[in-house]
């Protein structure tokens, strides 16, 4: 986990003249010079608008416009917007969405200068995110970085917005329901920390959009405004939090499995929230077996599971990651170096708090009221609407929970000896 100064809560303005406030707000910043970064697409929905705006006004301004395809937050790209920044002391302004703000978020930290954050669609929860995801050597791993001085959100951009970039935003947020249920499977198995106000917060952010699912999907202005509010205050939770836990459970292994796969195999990326929310659903199944085993069960099936054993899981974490494996090997050092007394002590602890884990089961929906809120989302169901195959699927269940050192219902389904590929029997 990285650390933190703690920093303060950003200015946030979601509104229909938030380009001109946008103006306004710099405007109080005397002799500051302004970059505003964008690409091709936010470039002409936003980007362009804003540097017009901050000209208009009298404000020194330079324009970066990342062009490409697929912009991707890797060498090219984080070096290409730092040969083009001016030397000089500046204020970023991303004009864009997920990884144009995690680009402007990394390299305006490196410079030692503050960053601003216009979000083109309301698409992820990481705005106010304080580290980045990063793609360096083809391995995508998070950086320390900076949140946004503040977030001005224009409201008629985010409802133009592509819907696919929308109904990401919404997967993201769907995907609270199996983060939430792992943090309190973490909490109760394994003594991670919990905050049960964190908790509420989050789970508050995301019933809103559940009940506006209608109007999110329209793409009206009310709709986005209350999906980018839930999203940004995942985000605040995060923060608060310390770390990304509240919002990134099961789900979120899955995600990065297949984006692993995927840039592995040079193919194209899949959009962040279009991948979790799909995955929280496949997350919803194993959650919906846990519900169906009584006490009974999960004893006879914790007595005949074959005893953990580290020496294998390192096999197969060199197997399955290759040379990656290092680093998740050191990811699941606590794991990997349970002792057999603890072993027991953690298998014992999941028959007698079976009761416990069952009420956190019954937190989350079936699969089927997921993937129907993703369809009104009018955002893929499954994996392969998302173009995955079975190959690259079966194993994300099978190990991804190796990615981050935190307790899931994956790595429940290893303590009972169940195979996690069930998620798979019952196509949505
Ligand atoms: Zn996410």
């Amino acid at each position: 986990m990285i650390s933190h100064t703690p920093q303060p809560d950003p200015r946030i303005i979601i509104a229909r003249d938030a380009v001109a406030q946008l103006v306004g707000f710099c405007a109080g910043m005397p002799g500051v010079r302004f970059t505003v970064l964008s690409d091709t697409n936010t470039h002409r929905v936003l980007g362009g608008r804003i540097e017009q705006a901050l000209i208009d006004a009298g404000l020194p301004v330079i324009g970066i416009v990342l062009h490409g395809a697929e912009v991707i937050a890797d060498e090219r790209y984080l070096t290409r917007t730092l040969v083009q920044a001016p030397p000089e002391p500046q204020v970023f302004i991303a004009a864009g969405s997920g990884t144009l703000t995690d680009i402007a978020r990394y390299v305006s930290f490196r410079t030692g200068n503050p960053f601003i954050s216009a979000p083109s669609a309301a698409s992820v929860d990481g705005f106010l995110s304080l580290i980045a995801p990063l793609v360096i050597g083809g391995v995508k791993d998070t950086y320390a970085a900076q949140g946004p001085l503040a977030v001005f959100a224009d409201l008629t951009t985010l409802a133009e917005a592509p819907r696919a970039l929308t109904a990401a935003g919404f997967g993201d947020l769907l995907g609270k329901v199996t983060s939430l249920a792992d943090w309190r499977l973490g909490h109760l198995l394994w003594d991670e920390p919990y905050d049960p106000e964190i908790d509420e917060r989050t789970r508050r952010a995301m019933n809103r959009c559940i009940d506006a699912a209608q109007d999110i999907a329209s793409g009206s202005e009310d709709g986005v405004r209350l999906l980018l509010e839930g999203l940004l205050e995942s985000g605040l939770c995060m923060r608060d939090f310390g770390d990304s836990r509240p919002a990134s459970g099961a789900e979120h292994h899955l995600s990065h499995f297949w984006e692993m796969q995927l840039l592995k195999e040079g193919r194209p990326a899949i959009l962040h929230g279009a991948k979790v929310g799909v995955a929280s659903a496949l997350i919803a199944q194993l959650y919906d077996h846990v519900r169906r085993l009584s006490q009974e069960d999960v004893r006879e099936l914790i007595r005949r599971a074959p005893a953990p054993d580290p020496a294998s899981d390192v096999d197969e974490i060199r197997r399955v990651y290759g040379e990656g494996a290092e680093q998740i090997e050191r990811i699941q050092a606590a794991f990997l170096s349970l002792t057999t007394v603890q072993q027991d002590q953690l298998r014992q602890r999941v028959v007698e708090r079976w009761p416990d884990i069952q009420t956190i089961a019954r937190t989350v929906p079936p699969a089927e009221t997921i993937t129907g809120l993703l369809a009104t989302a009018g955002g893929p169901t499954d994996w392969r609407a998302l173009g995955l195959e079975r190959r690259i699927v079966e194993p994300s269940l099978l190990y991804g929970h190796y990615l981050r050192s935190r307790f899931t219902v994956l790595k429940l389904f290893r303590l009972l000896g169940l195979d996690a590929r069930l998620a798979l029997e019952h196509p949505l």
